[in-house]
């Protein structure tokens, strides 16, 4: 049996215009993930780590190369194409996780299934019930609004807001910044899990406390894999 390539990325550049400048906040990336890996982008600030996690993600495009999602060349991509994709196929993990503050922990957790009529209401709830168990959140917290939770808690259900639709590829960026050690263990060693689960999540981070977790590490420094 061969492993799956999820994302391939060939000679592929990003160079942004400041003013009269250019900025090349990344050149010359290629690599190949795979599913149920663990992949870690390393590198200090301004490297450009969120850069190319948006890329990747069909956030962003290329301004050389080619990116292959699943086979497919998405450079070449609409709009709408890439919204479809990245809807059914991805899942996004925030620095400050980005919960609806309203919301409760297991309505967030709903929000990206609302508009699929497949799933009554009843069979949502436990599904997402299950997973922010399966994250080690208990019961007692899934009625919580987000300012009732730690930091911890709240990125749980973040990361249970991206497993909802099982997406193929988690993708976070800086994940744990806002996060204590203890936290950030418990973040990663969970994303571990998921990983070992089939799907693939790739991390932008510039800690070195988590490279612990890597299955591959991208290391960049300007923009540059080294
Ligand atoms: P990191 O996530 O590693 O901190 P980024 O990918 O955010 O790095 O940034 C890489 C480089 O590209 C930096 O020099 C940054 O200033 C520049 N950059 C990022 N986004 C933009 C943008 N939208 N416009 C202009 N320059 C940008
Ligand atoms: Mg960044």
């Amino acid at each position: 049996m061969s492993i799956e390539v999820i994302i391939e990325v060939k000679d592929v550049s990003k160079t942004y215009k400041r003013g009269s400048e250019t900025v090349n906040a990344v050149s010359d990336i290629n690599l190949k993930l795979y599913e149920a890996e663990l992949v870690v982008i390393n590198g200090e600030s301004g490297s450009g780590k969120s850069t190319l996690l948006n890329l990747m993600s069909g956030l962003d495009n290329p301004t050389k190369g080619t990116i292959k999602f699943l086979g497919e060349d998405v450079t070449s991509y609409s709009e709408k194409k890439l919204t479809d994709l990245r809807r059914h196929y991805v899942g996004f993990i925030f620095q400050s996780w980005e919960l609806i503050d309203n919301l409760t922990a297991v309505e967030n957790v709903e929000i990206p299934l609302y508009p699929d009529k497949e799933i009554g209401s009843a069979e949502l709830r436990t599904k997402a019930r299950e997973i922010l168990r399966r994250l080690e959140l208990m019961d007692q917290h899934h009625r919580k609004y987000p300012h009732e939770l730690s930091g911890g808690q709240a990125q749980r259900v973040g990361i249970a807001r991206a497993l909802v639709k099982s997406p193929k590829v988690i993708f976070a960026d800086e994940p744990t910044a806002n996060l204590d050690s203890d936290n950030t263990e418990n973040i990663m060693r969970l994303l571990k899990l998921i990983s070992r689960q089939g799907t693939t999540v790739i991390v932008a981070s510039h800690s070195d406390r988590i490279m612990e977790y890597a299955d591959k590490t991208i290391h960049l420094q300007d923009g540059r894999m080294s």
